[in-house]
């Protein structure tokens, strides 16, 4: 059978959490909190139910949500979109990803991504018959201590055939973020190539620098090529409820709209309407990056008693650890051994490369989940102590 993505197996996440729950190990390797959201945030779903909205919401997602998304983004970027014709509530982030990518690459376009990078985003490109031309960021081993964008080496990857850049800053698996040099850099080849952006901004909330997050809606002239995307999810400790959403300018808003329409239609409403209540309250997300400092600094402190060395996580919740003075296996085998051997699950960097065996792919680097209670953490540290 002549399938799309035959190269494709089931993803790391599913797969580690399936081992760590195999194993009674503790899982610090997929991306979500073991904590509760908000009490609030919660009776508001269950308000919403009785309140009767229960059936299909607007396409586009609920009036009350995409004016809640519209004021957050004009709050924290400055860029005022229009709450009809530029905000989507999408499933998740992935949805919005999804649709942005199908609904502007096709065959013999090239979308660039920057490795490593997340999972889904490859097959998106894939699926779309477009080709993924992959610009690997500048390991830690060359020099700086974290992953940098070597950005001669981007601007040398852009062809005639380039039609869309995919970032995703904060980045994960590496804890980079952009700079105001960055965003400079991305302003020239933005003035010297028609390309389109997609700027996943799911972590946009939790950064650690002083400079805080850099959007590219920050900048109007990114803005007006760029699909940024965010999620919930990250935000609100929510990761189960898939919702998401997409700010684009009217043409590109339309067009991923229409893809949107035959994915998923809608996203479910009694969540919309509870979260449009509750984040139209900055403090649900301002204190976020000082809640997940705290607990980055916890784990890099449990670490730093062990023979893992952590390199810096100036946003998301992750933190890459280096283990070459413990072990040479490659990045997955030594994941499954600390799974097995060790009780604590981790997720190998090297997933997030297209070609995830190969040296270039591998640095002896694990990535942590600290989204975690500090009982689960100091758990976890116990078990490092002993590597
Ligand atoms: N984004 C999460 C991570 O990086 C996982 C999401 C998923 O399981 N698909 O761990």
């Amino acid at each position: 059978i002549n399938t799309k993505l035959p190269a494709v197996g089931t993803n790391i996440f599913t797969i580690m959490s399936k081992l760590a729950a195999d194993h009674e190990s503790i899982n610090l390797g997929q991306g979500f909190p073991d904590f509760n959201p908000d009490p609030t945030l919660i009776s508001l779903v269950s308000k919403a139910m009785n309140d009767g909205y229960n059936q299909y919401p607007f396409m586009t997602g609920v009036p009350a949500l995409r004016h809640t998304i519209a004021e957050k983004m004009f709050k924290t970027s400055g860029h005022q979109y229009d709450v009809d014709q530029e905000v989507t509530v999408t499933s998740g982030a992935t949805e919005a990803l999804m649709a942005a990518v199908i609904s502007c690459a096709g065959p013999g376009d090239e979308v660039i991504v920057l490795e490593p990078c997340y999972d889904s985003y490859i097959p998106a490109i894939t699926l779309s018959s477009a080709t993924p031309i992959c610009v690997p960021l500048t390991p830690p081993t060359s020099g700086s201590t974290t992953f940098s964008i070597d950005w001669d080496r981007v601007a040398s990857s852009i062809t005639p055939a380039t039609k869309i850049l995919i970032l995703n800053f904060p980045h994960n698996p590496t804890s980079s973020v952009l700079t105001e040099a960055d965003l400079d850099e991305l302003e020239r080849l933005s003035n010297q190539h028609d390309i389109l952006f997609i700027s996943d901004e799911v972590y946009e909330h939790i950064v650690f620098t002083k400079e805080g997050h850099k959007s590219l809606a920050t900048r109007p002239a990114l803005a007006a090529r760029t699909f940024v995307i965010s999620s919930f999810g990250k935000t609100t400790h929510t990761t189960g409820w898939k919702l998401g959403y997409c700010c684009a300018p009217p043409a590109l808003t339309n067009e991923l709209r229409k893809v949107h329409q035959f994915m998923v239609f809608t996203v479910p409403s009694p969540f919309q309407y509870a979260m449009a209540q509750y984040c139209k309250d900055p403090n649900t997300y301002l204190g976020l990056a000082a809640f997940y400092q705290e607990k980055r600094d916890h784990l890099i402190n449990g670490l730093n008693q062990t023979r893992f060395k952590p390199l810096p996580s100036d946003g998301t919740f992750f933190l890459l650890a280096d283990y070459s003075e413990i072990s040479d296996l490659p990045e997955a085998d030594f994941s499954i051994w600390l799974t097995k051997h060790h009780g604590v699950t981790v997720i190998p960097v090297s997933a997030f490369y297209s070609d995830p065996r190969s040296s270039t792919s591998n640095h002896n680097i694990i990535r942590f989940c600290f989204a975690k209670q500090p009982a689960t953490l100091n758990a976890a540290i116990d078990r490092l102590i002993t590597v």
